[in-house]
């Protein structure tokens, strides 16, 4: 339905609102808000008295500068702490929404926000985090802390604009690439198989690298196929003040980040489905993992090692 002209007057209020909120917090003059705006302070000055609405593009431009997305000026939807911490030059700051009860680390953002600039490029990636008020060297170190909730939006806003729900499973597969020589791949290269490399993700190594939002478990485990089960814990939603967390999307990138974990060695993706999911009605999330084509591939490398070398000179294998 078209806009009445009210609701664009309305609109225009609000806009107006915004503005004189931004310039008492961050203490800026009407010259100086006039010039972010690219207008004369003689045009600022008359559009304020009328109440008139402003393009897009000088919207944008004021986004640009305060690193907010037009949409956070549009809504007043703005951290305002973040916005000043932003304006003084603190890259590093988080918003409040998810810098508390932060279980996350921020290695998942960074594959998340690597993706997105794989896929769409620097631009969009840099558009999307300047949305939630975070610069890209606030996520330069992976292994501090990050509230769920930013991975939750994060996949939200790119299901908003356009992107496909298929897409966030390859967007788990990219953690592979994401974290290449760090201390995951290499305590992951450390497995002799694919079923090794589960069993120490899940009992071990996914609370030290990824997060301890879950209590991650196996509840079956075979030389080709695991059943892995995923559950809140207890303080983390009481931290959070939430009945549940996390969303079917971000377990969709769970499933995608558990395939590609034998890329770490250099072998197939698993399969893993999720046939029970928790943001689905089901009481539990679970993955069902199949990685027989991954020691299939194995067995066949190995066993051409094997003829290639005779039994004497054999010392690895
Ligand atoms: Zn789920």
């Amino acid at each position: 339905m078209a806009k009445s002209a009210a609701s664009y007057r309305n609109q225009a209020k609000a806009l107006w609102k915004t503005f004189s909120k931004i310039q008492r917090v961050l203490g800026v003059r009407d010259g100086e808000l006039a010039e972010m705006l690219c207008l004369s302070i003689k045009d600022f000055t008359r559009l304020r008295h009328e109440q008139r609405e402003l393009s897009t593009s000088k919207i944008f431009s004021l986004a640009d500068i305060l690193h907010v997305s037009v949409e956070n000026i549009w809504k007043d939807e703005i951290d305002y702490r973040a916005l000043v911490e932003s304006f003084h030059g603190n890259q590093a700051h988080i918003p409040e929404r998810y810098d508390h009860a932060a279980f996350s680390k921020r290695r998942t953002a960074v594959t998340l926000v690597g993706f997105s600039e794989a896929a769409w490029g620097t631009t969009f990636a840099n558009l999307t985090l300047r949305h939630f008020q975070i610069h890209p060297a606030a996520l330069f170190r992976p292994d501090k802390m990050i509230n769920i909730h930013f991975l939750t939006d994060f996949c939200a806003y790119l299901k908003r604009q356009g992107v496909a729900q298929n897409r966030f499973y390859e967007m788990g597969r990219f953690s592979v690439a994401s974290n290449r020589g760090s201390a995951l791949d290499q305590a992951i290269q450390k497995e002799k198989n694919a079923r090794g490399v589960y069993e120490r993700v899940f009992e071990e190594l996914v609370n030290v690298y990824y997060d301890k939002n879950w209590n991650y478990g196996i509840r079956q485990l075979s030389n080709d196929h695991a059943v892995a089960s995923i559950e809140p814990r207890q303080e983390v939603l009481a931290a959070l003040g939430a009945g549940n967390m996390g969303s079917h999307l971000l377990c969709l990138f769970k499933a995608g980040v558990t395939a590609s974990l034998l890329g770490y060695k250099g072998l197939t993706d698993a399969k893993v489905t999720h046939p029970k999911c928790r943001h689905k009605g089901d009481s539990e999330c679970l993955y069902d993992i199949d990685f027989s084509e991954a020691n299939f591939i194995q067995e066949r490398r190995l066993s051409g090692l094997r003829q290639q070398y005779p039994v004497k000179h054999r010392l690895l294998f």
